[in-house]
């Protein structure tokens, strides 16, 4: 039988395997520890689901991700159980497909653009399966530290250690540039370590990116505002190049009669306490209860 034979027979379920999401975690459990909210899908559920795909010609997932992840082509060797090719093509277009799996607005992207979702036969998995290919390749030692084919003399400054400053780290040392960054706060991952909340996003997963950088080449220069406790200059003077990867992180006051009173608390400031609690942090604020704290009570 030809190979595109072959691949029909495996692919295009959709007709008779109905859309299915991992099993979501209780409720009871979920309340107790904050942990993401659903279970990793099993292997045979992942090659299952990832089988409902039919394979465009034309993959309007693909075209709708930022990022022109090569969906359908991951989605096939996953269905085949060739889960580290899947995760070679998964990672050629993205720094972080296990973040992506579990926090991208898919419904709106990708799986919201499917041609089977669109058909009314409920959407291809796509996020669930991008994080369980991902997953699998970090707890099979598939995902490796960067290795430049050749080490560059230049050198860039990185203003921001989230999701930007960290992808372009990644892009730029593994072109062989001697790349730094800088960070006020005391780790890594911008927004995605002090500001999404670990139900969505649980810690550990950004924390082992951010070794498999350092492990990479890449340094850190944490607790470093820049502009108080380093001039831009001194950085400018440092480098033959700097990307200012600052964010937004600015909570935006909603201004209404009451803002500002005790009680009110700005949702960046209870989520990134909450966040410092799960790395097992001391937080005043939130163990004394007086402020953040009297939402756990
Ligand atoms: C509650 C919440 C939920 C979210 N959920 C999702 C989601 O489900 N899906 C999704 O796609 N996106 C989500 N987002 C948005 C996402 O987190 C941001 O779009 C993303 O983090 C932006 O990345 P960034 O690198 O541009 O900036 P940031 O993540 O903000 O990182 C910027 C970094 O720059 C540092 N910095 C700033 N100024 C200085 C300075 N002067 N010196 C040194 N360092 C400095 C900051 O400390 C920070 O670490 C969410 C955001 C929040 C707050
Ligand atoms: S649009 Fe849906 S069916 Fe088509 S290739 Fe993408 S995931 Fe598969």
């Amino acid at each position: 039988m030809g190979g595109a034979a072959l691949a029909t027979q495996k692919m295009l379920k959709f007709v008779n395997v109905s859309k299915e999401m991992p099993e979501k975690r209780p409720a009871t459990l979920r309340s107790q520890d904050f942990h993401e909210i659903y279970h990793e899908f099993a292997a045979e559920k992942a090659a299952e689901q990832a089988a409902r795909c039919s394979q465009c010609g034309v993959p309007y997932c693909q075209s709708h991700c930022p990022l022109h992840n090569n969906i359908p082509d991951w989605l096939r060797l996953t269905a085949e159980g060739r889960l580290e090719e899947a995760y070679e093509i998964s990672q050629a277009t993205n720094t972080f497909p296990e973040i992506c799996g579990r926090i991208c607005p898919q419904d709106r992207l990708c799986e919201g653009n499917c041609v089977i979702e669109q058909s009314g036969h409920g959407t291809v998995t796509i996020g669930a399966v991008e994080k369980y290919i991902t997953d699998t390749a970090w707890e099979n030692g598939w995902v490796k530290p960067i290795k430049p084919m050749a080490e560059r003399a230049e050198s860039v400054g990185i203003i921001g250690a989230g999701p930007g400053g960290l992808a372009a780290a990644d892009v730029l040392r593994r072109k062989g540039y001697q790349v730094t960054v800088y960070d006020r706060y005391d780790r890594a991952g911008g927004l995605l370590t002090y500001g999404i909340p670990g139900f969505k996003l649980e810690k550990p997963v950004v924390m082992q990116r951010v070794e498999q950088l350092e492990a990479g080449g890449v340094s850190f220069v944490l607790n470093c505002n820049v502009g108080v406790d380093l001039s831009f200059d001194a950085i400018r003077g440092q480098h033959d190049a700097v990307l200012i990867a600052t964010g937004v992180y600015k909570a935006r006051d909603v201004g209404g009669p009451g803002a500002g009173a005790s009680g009110i608390v700005q949702a960046l400031d209870y989520l990134t306490a909450s966040n410092r609690k799960s790395f097992g942090d001391d937080v005043e604020a939130y163990d004394s209860g007086e402020t953040i704290g009297f939402l756990n009570r």
